[in-house]
């Protein structure tokens, strides 16, 4: 595919910090994932970070100026985006973006032009991400879920994103069950709320599991895996909820290839067993065993990489 950028910057947002890097047309890697120091808590500490990095990619690469870099810019936010105006209209886990103009602040602090900076969704970013040069390279169409914080969610198909008029991919807040802990939209049953990573912590520590106090989902993994056990059941469970959301993409998209991303899914193989259930229990057709289940091989660049190849597709 043709593209009028042969190199693009790419940057992904997250709660803990920002991460970038350089990528050429090609697919080439210029300069591999730089991750700030600290996180943004303001739209400003954002913007001044975006230039850090960027700064930080000139040093690199012996340029002047970021816009001697890359004449395009792709940036994956967590929220719903504003299209019309390059920006977020509601991000539930980063609230100071709201309504902020971000294509337009981050054309003016890299000194490109704003038509040439594309602002996407995170979980999106991340599906193009592995569509391009990760799990999914030899698929052109794939639906990745990312297991952290909660349940994002990304469809590509024919190698390009389906965005619909947005925020097309939300599988998290797909309603699985009717009772259940309030999610972060404020309803009730949500797949987020049972199989997220934040879940797992909660259910481990409601069923009384040593391994798991917070943040220490890889020991309740090992254990799982080592030994049949309240640990195994638990991910099988937590696997089998997974699997009822699954179950429902699959219905929707009728798609072979479904990719994990996120903390989470370094338990993947211990919670497979489960999603198999849930997504016979939750899908049409009997088919199930075609379907592949496979880890997301990007990790964190998952992000900044489908940023910038968004760039590359959607901007002139
Ligand atoms: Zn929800």
């Amino acid at each position: 595919m043709t593209t009028p950028h042969p190199v693009i910057l790419g940057l992904d947002v997250g709660g803990s910090a920002v991460k970038a890097g350089l990528v050429a047309a090609d697919g080439e890697i210029l300069v591999p994932h730089l991750r700030s120091a600290r996180r943004p808590t303001t739209f400003d500490e954002l913007v001044g970070i975006v230039r850090e990095l960027a700064d930080e990619m000139c040093t690199q690469r012996g340029a002047k100026r970021p816009s001697d870099l890359a004449t395009g810019v792709g940036l994956g936010v967590p929220g719903l985006l504003d299209d019309d105006h390059g920006g977020v209209e509601r991000s539930p886990n980063l609230p100071w973006l709201d309504g902020r103009p971000l294509r337009a602040a981050l054309a003016e602090v890299l000194g490109v032009d704003p038509t040439h900076v594309h602002v996407e969704n995170d979980a999106n970013s991340a599906a193009l991400g592995e569509s391009w040069l990760g799990a999914g390279a030899e698929r052109d169409d794939l639906f990745l879920l990312t297991l952290g914080t909660g349940i994002g969610g990304g469809v590509v198909l024919g190698n390009r994103l389906w965005r619909g008029r947005g925020m097309a991919g939300e599988i998290g807040h797909t309603k699985i069950h009717d009772t259940g802990p309030v999610c972060g939209c404020g309803r009730v049953g949500c797949l987020e709320t049972f199989a997220s990573a934040s879940a797992a912590e909660r259910l481990a520590l409601a069923a009384g599991l040593p391994s798991a106090s917070p943040g220490d989902l890889e020991l309740l993994a090992e254990r799982a895996r080592a030994a049949s056990g309240p640990e195994r059941d638990l991910l099988e469970a937590i696997g089998e909820d997974l699997g009822r959301g699954v179950g429902a993409a699959i219905n929707l998209f009728d798609l072979r290839t479904y990719l994990f991303g996120g903390g989470f899914a370094a338990a993947l193989d211990v919670l497979l067993p489960g999603v198999r259930r849930g997504i016979e229990a939750a899908s049409y057709g009997g088919r199930t065993a075609e379907i592949e289940l496979l880890p997301a091989v990007l990790g964190p660049a998952a992000g900044w990489i489908g940023a910038a190849r968004a760039a590359m597709l959607e901007t002139p």
